[in-house]
Parts: C-alpha cells; sequence; structure tokens
C-alpha cells in the first residue's frame, strides 16, 4: 500500500509471520502485532545515512516513530482474536515532506486490512479482529494559526505540533507532541484536537475508499 500526503509517500506492507515473541510462548494469548520504520537516505535533505551504517543500530528517532505506529495499530486489532502469528508492519518512507509518522499510521491500517483479508481467505481466523479503522494527522500552530497536516516548511517553524492518532469514531488513541518554543493554552490544545478530530474522520473515508467497503 502506497500512502501519499502531499509530498509525504510512505511504502506500508504487512506480513505474517507463524510465530509468536519468545515472551508470549505457551501464553496463548493470541497473536502480537509490530511495527519497523525506516526513511530511505534520499527521501529527505539531506541525505539520511541507512540505519546500521552509522555504528548505532537504529536512530532514535525512527525507534520512536515505530513504537507510535505499534501501538495505534495494535489499538485497531484485538490481538487476543489473533491465532499465534505476529503482524509485522513496515513502514518505508519514500519521500518525506512532514507527517511521515502520521501517513504510515494511515497506509499501514489499509495494510493490516488487506492482511486480514488473506487471512480469513485462508481460514485463519477464528473470528474477524479488526475492531475498527484508525487514522493520524499531524497539527500545530503556525505564525499563531493552527493548521492541520504540516509539512516540512510549517513543521520546521511551527510553535506547536502534535500528531494525533484517532480512532473512526472520533476517540483518542495517542496525542504526541510539544510546544516547540513558548507553552500554549489548553483552549489552542482543544482547537487542535477538535481540528486533528475532524481530519481523522476524512481520513477514514479515505481509508474505506480505497478499500472499497
Ligand atoms: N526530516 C528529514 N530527515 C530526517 C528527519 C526529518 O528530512 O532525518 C524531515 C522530513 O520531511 C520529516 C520532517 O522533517 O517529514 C518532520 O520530521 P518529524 O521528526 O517531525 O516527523 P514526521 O513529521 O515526518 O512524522
Amino acid at each position: 500500500m502506497l500512502a501519499e500526503c502531499g509530498k509525504t509517500k510512505v511504502l506500508c506492507t504487512v506480513s505474517v509471520q507463524d510465530q509468536v515473541p519468545p515472551w508470549m510462548y505457551n501464553r496463548h494469548a493470541g497473536g502480537w502485532l509490530t511495527a519497523e520504520y525506516a526513511m530511505l537516505p534520499g527521501a529527505g535533505q539531506p541525505r539520511k545515512p541507512r540505519d546500521g551504517r552509522t555504528g548505532r543500530p537504529l536512530d532514535g528517532r525512527s525507534f520512536e516513530i515505530q513504537r507510535l505506529i505499534g501501538r495505534a495499530l495494535r489499538c485497531a486489532v484485538d490481538l487476543a482474536a489473533l491465532p499465534e502469528v505476529t503482524l509485522w508492519v513496515d513502514c518505508d518512507v519514500l519521500e518525506a515532506d512532514g507527517g511521515t509518522r502520521t501517513t504510515s499510521i494511515n497506509g499501514a491500517l489499509v495494510a493490516i486490512y488487506d492482511a486480514l483479508l488473506w487471512m480469513e481467505e485462508q481460514k485463519q481466523l477464528p473470528k474477524w479482529p479488526l475492531r475498527g479503522l484508525v487514522s493520524a494527522v499531524s497539527v500545530g500552530i503556525v505564525g499563531g494559526v493552527p493548521m492541520l497536516d504540516l509539512d516540512y516548511e510549517e513543521d520546521s517553524t511551527a510553535e506547536v505540533d502534535l500528531s494525533v492518532v484517532c480512532a473512526a469514531d472520533g476517540r483518542l488513541i495517542e496525542v504526541q507532541g510539544a510546544a516547540e518554543k513558548r507553552p500554549f493554552a489548553m483552549e489552542q490544545f482543544q482547537t487542535m484536537l477538535g481540528l486533528a478530530q475532524g481530519a481523522c474522520a476524512r481520513i477514514v473515508e479515505l481509508q474505506q475508499q480505497a478499500l472499497g467497503i
């Protein structure tokens, strides 16, 4: 699944591995879902060295983003309803212009749906495990104005930068972010959350369109 948001492009794939992580062995607690995220070297400016090529196994930003993606998707899937498999979600950024983590979540959800359909066809699913769609968007304050889906230029000058993950009914899954320059008011926070919830609802419609559901 190629997810695009503005100039940002992320290839999202899901692989089903017939094994759960060691800490789940013999627990009969269903399956697991985990995510990996990486930016291709030429996805942004300047060139970003490939993970593992700089002496450090993974840069901190990639690690933080892949944990966010994993948490968001584990909210979408009832893991106890899966057989003993691990769903590996891979998000590889082909082009980065802000919002790569939110675009990853939006695309990964569609890829998960596809993978679950495949598992259903293979008669691997005792019951449909998807609780609902999940979508994400960035929102911030740029030049004093609340703004959705920040591109790189907006992101790098934003006074506040949040990533908001929502369930399809608008309830919040995760809000990640901070004031980049000075503190912001609760009222501004609520304005940003309201904008993000509206955008997430629109993204869910696009996911439904992509899936034909
Ligand atoms: N970026 C980049 N190289 C990096 C890190 C970030 O080019 O190593 C750019 C890229 O456009 C990215 C943006 O900075 O989308 C904002 O990065 P951030 O860490 O806020 O994550 P994102 O908004 O992509 O989720």
